[in-house]
Formats: structure tokens, sequence, C-alpha cells
């Protein structure tokens, strides 16, 4: 199976200027409710994915989603690094793994499984899985892209009324309901710069 090299270069890009573009909101976030720093470390992620851009997207997909996640999980650190990498490595494994038949949105639902159990978190916990669950869900669903991107934004949004039950959000108790989830949000704000650049892209 072969990435479109171009398709996946400028999903990294797309994801790179978004996380640029709200890597201080998301700072913002992560202060009301943790230490204020997943803006930075997004940042930093997803500035170390574009370093290699060229050579991660002329691997075939599985591979480069592996090369990706590794890449993730040694620069954004924190808690969100283990968790955005073992996204993509698992989907990286999942898709070699995969037969014709099964579809992108299972092996998907697979590697959310694994961020889950990495994290010891289920959905509702205010995390980035509250925003990852319905992503897939609406992906199984086969809704449009734009339809995926206003799922993310509104499941992000609905994670300010949940009480944290992992991370550091989670010391505040009660005190974290209110705020949306930083995670979360970064979670929204990548998947909708993917449906927007796929909404848009026509292979010449
Ligand atoms: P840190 O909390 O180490 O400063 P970040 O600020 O980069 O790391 O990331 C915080 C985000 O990581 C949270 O908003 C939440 O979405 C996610 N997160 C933290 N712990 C967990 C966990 N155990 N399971 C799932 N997601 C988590
Ligand atoms: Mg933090």
């Amino acid at each position: 199976m072969l990435a479109e090299p171009v398709l996946l270069m400028g999903l990294i890009e797309a994801c790179r200027a978004t996380i640029a573009a709200n890597s201080e909101h998301l700072c913002a976030l992560d202060r009301a409710i943790g230490d204020g720093d997943h803006g930075t470390n997004m940042r930093r992620g997803c500035e170390a994915v574009s370093a290699e851009n060229a050579s991660v997207s002329s691997l075939p997909l599985p591979d480069a989603l592996e090369k990706i996640g590794l890449t993730l999980v040694m620069s954004i650190g924190g808690a969100a690094g283990p968790l955005y990498g073992t996204l993509l490595m698992e989907m990286g494994r999942e898709l070699r793994a995969a037969e014709e038949e099964k579809d992108f949105s299972s092996a998907l639902k697979q590697a959310i499984n694994a961020v889950a159990r990495r994290g010891r978190s289920h959905p509702g916990d205010k995390t980035l899985l509250d925003v990852l669950y319905p992503v897939q869900d609406a992906l199984a669903h086969r809704l449009p892209w734009t339809d995926i991107a206003r799922h993310a934004e509104r499941s992000a949004e609905l994670t300010a009324a949940m009480r944290a039950m992992r991370g550091r959000a989670s010391y505040l108790g009660d005190r974290s309901i209110g705020h949306v989830d930083p995670g979360a949000s970064s979670c929204a704000l990548l998947t909708t710069a993917i449906c927007r650049y796929l909404e848009e892209y026509r292979p010449v």
C-alpha cells in the first residue's frame, strides 16, 4: 500500500500550520486546567514531523505513519506525546496488517483503542479520546469531510462540561468543569485541518 506522496505532504503541512496558528490558544486552554504547555508541545511535534516531511511522504503509508508516530513521541513530550504517537504508530501497524476488505475507519478504531489502553482512559474522561471516538464514528458512517470536522469541533466543546478523570487536569477535580480540554481541542484542530485539506484536494 503506497501513500500518495503529494497528499501526505500536504496533510502534514496543513497540520503544522493549524497548530502553529493556534499554539497560543492551546497553551491558554492548558493554563486553565494544566501547566500551559500543550500548544508549545504540539507545535514542537508538528515542526519535527515537518522537518522530515519529504522523506516520510515518500514511504508506503504504514511506514510513514509509524515514522510520524515515533517522531511525535520523541518531540511532543508530556502526556500528549505518547498518546498521539501511539495513535499514529498503531494506525501504521493496523494498516500494514489490514486485508483489502478492512477499511481505514476500523484501523483507526483499533488505534484509538490502543491510545485508550495507553492512557488508561475512557470516553467521558475529558481527553483527546472525546474527539477521537466521535471522529471515528463519523468516518465509519461515511459522513462528508465538512460534517466530520463539525463533529470534531462540537465534541471538543462538549469536553467543557466534563470533569477531568485523567492527566494533570484531573488534579483539579470539579474545578476542571467549565473548561475545554486542550488535548481535545488540538485533536479537533488537526481533524478540521485534515478534513478541509481532503475536501479541497484534487489530484492533477
Ligand atoms: P502534560 O499534561 O504532560 O503537560 P500536554 O499538556 O501536552 O501534556 O497534554 C495534555 C492533554 O493530554 C490533555 O488535555 C488530555 O487531552 C491528554 N491526556 C493527558 N492524560 C491523558 C490520559 N491518561 N489519557 C488520555 N489523554 C490524556
Ligand atoms: Mg500541559
